[in-house]
Order: C-alpha cells, then structure tokens, then sequence
C-alpha cells in the first residue's frame, strides 16, 4: 500500500482501548497515523455479556472506529489482520497490505486461553468480541427452545443445565444474568418446560469468587447468586469440556451450554518483535512502555507487562489500557516535537466493579472505599453508561437497562444465523 508523506508515521495496532486512547491522543499533531484493526469496530468489552444474555444489541456497545476517527484529519484506519512485523526494516505486515512506520504502538489486547487445551474453545466458548456474544446468546436461547420440544427428561435437563467455568467478573456476570434470564424473564413464556427447572452452575479453581475482590465482597458475590438461584462451586477444577458437558474432579456435569470465562492470554504480539514476554504472553516492557531493544516500539494495554506499587501488576482492564494508550500519546508527541520526555509511565488504579444481577453489584475503589447491593449497582450503571461512546448509545443502553429494571424484559433476543460447525445444524444446512 503507498503512502508518501514527510510527516512521521506512527502506526498503531488496535483499535480497543488502547490503541484509540493512543491515537486520540496525537490529534493535531504533525504525523501521519495508521490505525489498523482486524475488525471494522471498537467493542466495549465490559458490556458484552449483555449482549450474551439479551439485554443489549451489539450496536448498543460497538462503534465504527472510522466513525470514531472521522474528525481527526491526521488519521486513518485500515481494516487489516497483522500477521508479523519486520523490525530491522521497520515494516508492519499485514495478511493484505504491509505498512512502514516510524513508531509502533501494539495494542492488540488478549483472548481467552484454555490453558493448553484449545480444543475445548468450540465446545466451551468464551466472550472477546461481538461475534462471541451473539452466538452465546444464540446457544442460551436455542437451549430453552431445544428443552420446549423434547420429552426425553435427562435432554431436558441437560439443555437446561448452563455450566460457566471461572468466577472473575465475567463468570460472575454472565451466572447472574443467565439466572435471570431463566427464572425471571422466561416462565411466563413457555408451556412445556418451565425454565424456573434451569440449573446455573459457577464453576471456579480458586477458594472464592471475584478473586481480585476483598474476601467479604466475594462472600457477599457468592450469597447474592445463591439467592438468584446460580449454584457456586469454589475450589473445583475443570478437567475436561465436550459437547455435553464437562468433568471436574471427581465427578460429571452434563450441560449443553457451557460457557468459558476461566483465563486470558495477550495476543501474538510478543512473538512478532521477538521481544521478552511474561507468562501470559504479555510484552515485557521498559517504564516509559517501550520495548526493550526497541525505543520506537511500544505496547500499551492488554498486551503489556507493566507493574505498579511495589510490583502488583497492573490488571487487564479498560482503564488500565486508556492510561497506558495516553502515555504513549505523550511520549511520542515528545519525540516528534522535541519536548522534554514525560516521566515514566504510572499506572493509577481507580477500582474494580462487578455487577451481579439487575439490581446488585460490588464496588471496590482505590481508596478501599467499597459499595454493595442496589447503590453499588446505580454506581456500577452510571459508570459503565458514562463510559460509552456516543449520546445515542448513552441514552439507548440508559433507557434499556430501566426498561428492564421495571419489566425484567430483554428485547434482544434473536437467534441469527446457525453455524456449519454447530450441533444445532441441520443436515439440510451443511
Ligand atoms: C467479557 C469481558 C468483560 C470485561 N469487563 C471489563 C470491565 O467490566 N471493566 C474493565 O475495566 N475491563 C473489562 N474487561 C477488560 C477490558 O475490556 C480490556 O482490558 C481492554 O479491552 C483492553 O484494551 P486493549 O486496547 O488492550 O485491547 P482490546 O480492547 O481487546 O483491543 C484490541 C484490539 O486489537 C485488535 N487486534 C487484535 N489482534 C489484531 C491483529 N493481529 N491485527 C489487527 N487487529 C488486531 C482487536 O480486533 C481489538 O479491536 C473485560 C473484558 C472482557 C473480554
């Protein structure tokens, strides 16, 4: 792809929290950005599980990233996958198109890991991105159509029988949600089978729920789901997933639906500039995020190693992304103007949320202020609302979520289109 220009070129891989904070940030200055994402959009990762479970549609927390650039002259976007990078000849390539750079910013986040067993990724899929959560929310949704047509009790039971293996947020998000799903939304909509017989199973390696928590906000995570019906597990491991269910030690779940929120892997990143990466495959960086060896290669979010405090590393979440993608901004801006550098880079950890059901969620900040319950939830609500891009989507998710609030309904729930691979599949569609 030709692209003449004298300015500096600053290509940035990524176009999720990161890797836009980062072009964002070198608005009106004189270079020439490349933002290159395998996806035409920008996904707000923390509300996916609403789309898995049918409150939200993916257009609700999902923007074009060209729409999101439009105003910024100094940039723009290529719908691309990269595949490699040449460092010696500073060249980005990608599976269309290769793309020489001046500073390279990777910020091309993480995706799920099964902890050596990718096999079990068909049977047991995760929540990265839009595609994930529609064809959950077709799986849910298919599950209770399946259990309405069958006589057979152990199908039934089976189909019924929702499995979701690891209890951080998004295992903690998606159980609650699927209860309510089951024993609220659904009853009075069906005849034959009565979804309230739905069994929602949390299944977790660790002593407690939302690790990352303090212990009486996993203690009251824990009470909260029981309440809504989700049976929790603690200190079980999953051995085994497959089409109808998973092993764990010492016993058997039979579940059509079984949903993975058990662990993350950085993306290929590392691998592609050869550079050191810790054990989940994160690049290892220098305090001023570059990367070692590399002073004109950086990595920012999901995809970096950075520590704070003492050596905490500093967790896989949005903000954390945001601030690194920020810094980066600054320091290239630094470099093409030559202004003093920025200080090196210092991660600030504003808190952790999680929300448990419609109206319940736990809220951890900073400064060991926490909230719980309703207030935690309207916190946890304004926050993730405040969050999103666009006055369309503020409104729409805003006046979804009081919809629901008021009449436990979920409008989005669409089964689209059934995939070759799916058990669902008739063999009239392959
Ligand atoms: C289900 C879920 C729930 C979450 N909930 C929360 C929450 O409640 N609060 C919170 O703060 N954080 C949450 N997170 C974490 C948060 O979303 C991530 O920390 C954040 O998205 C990281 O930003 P990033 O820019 O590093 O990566 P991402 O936002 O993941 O963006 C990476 C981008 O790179 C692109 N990309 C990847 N590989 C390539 C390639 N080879 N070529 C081209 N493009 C590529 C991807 O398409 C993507 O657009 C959640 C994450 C998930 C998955």
């Amino acid at each position: 792809m030709k692209l003449t220009t004298n300015l500096p070129r600053v290509v940035i891989v990524g176009g999720g929290f990161g890797g836009l904070e980062a072009a964002r940030g070198l608005k009106g200055l004189p270079v020439c950005i490349t933002l290159i994402d395998r996806q035409n959009h920008h996904c707000f990762q923390p509300l996916l599980y609403q789309v898995a479970t049918a409150v939200l549609s993916p257009a609700d927390i999902a923007w074009p990233i060209r729409g999101i650039l439009r105003a910024q002259p100094n940039a723009r976007v290529i719908m691309a996958e990269v595949v490699s990078v040449d460092t010696a000849a500073k060249i980005v390539h990608t599976d269309s198109v290769e793309l020489p750079y001046d500073y390279l910013v990777l910020a091309t986040g993480a995706t799920h890991s099964y902890f050596g067993h990718d096999e079990w990724e068909i049977d047991a899929p995760g929540l990265k991105r839009i595609s994930d959560a529609t064809e959950l929310r077709r799986r849910l949704l298919i599950a209770f159509e399946e259990a309405e047509l069958t006589d057979d009790g152990a199908t039934q039971r089976s189909l019924l029988t929702f499995v979701i293996v690891g209890a951080g947020p998004t295992g903690v998000e998606m159980s609650g949600a699927i209860a309510e799903v089951a024993l609220q939304t659904l009853p009075p909509e069906f005849r034959e089978v009565d979804p309230r017989s739905a069994r929602i199973i949390l299944i977790e390696a660790g002593p407690r729920v939302l690790p990352s928590f303090p212990e009486d906000l996993s203690a009251y995570t824990q009470q909260s789901l029981e309440k809504m019906g989700v049976e929790v597990m603690t200190s079980t491991r999953v051995t085994k997933c497959d089409k109808a269910g998973v092993d764990i030690e010492g016993g058997r779940i039979d579940a059509h639906t079984v949903i993975w929120a058990a662990g993350v892997v950085a993306s290929p990143a590392a691998k592609w500039i050869d550079a050191p990466a810790d054990h989940a495959g994160r690049v290892e960086v220098e305090p001023d995020l570059s990367v070692p060896g590399h002073p004109d290669i950086f990595a920012v979010g999901d995809t970096a190693s950075v520590h704070y405090d003492g050596g905490k590393s500093v967790p896989g979440i949005a903000p954390a992304a945001k601030q690194m993608g920020r810094y980066v901004a600054k320091l290239i801006t630094s470099r093409v103007l030559n202004t003093p550098k920025p200080a090196a880079f210092a991660y600030k950890h504003q808190g952790d949320l999680a929300t448990i059901g419609r109206r319940i969620a736990v809220v951890k900040l900073s400064n060991n202020f926490a909230l719980k319950g309703i207030i935690g939830w309207l916190f946890w609500s304004l926050a993730h609302v405040y969050f999103l891009i666009g006055i369309r989507n503020r409104f729409v998710v805003a006046f979804t979520w009081m919809w629901q609030f008021l009449t436990l309904q979920r409008s989005a729930r669409i089964i689209s289109q059934v995939p070759k691979w799916s058990r669902y599949t008739s063999e009239e569609d392959t």
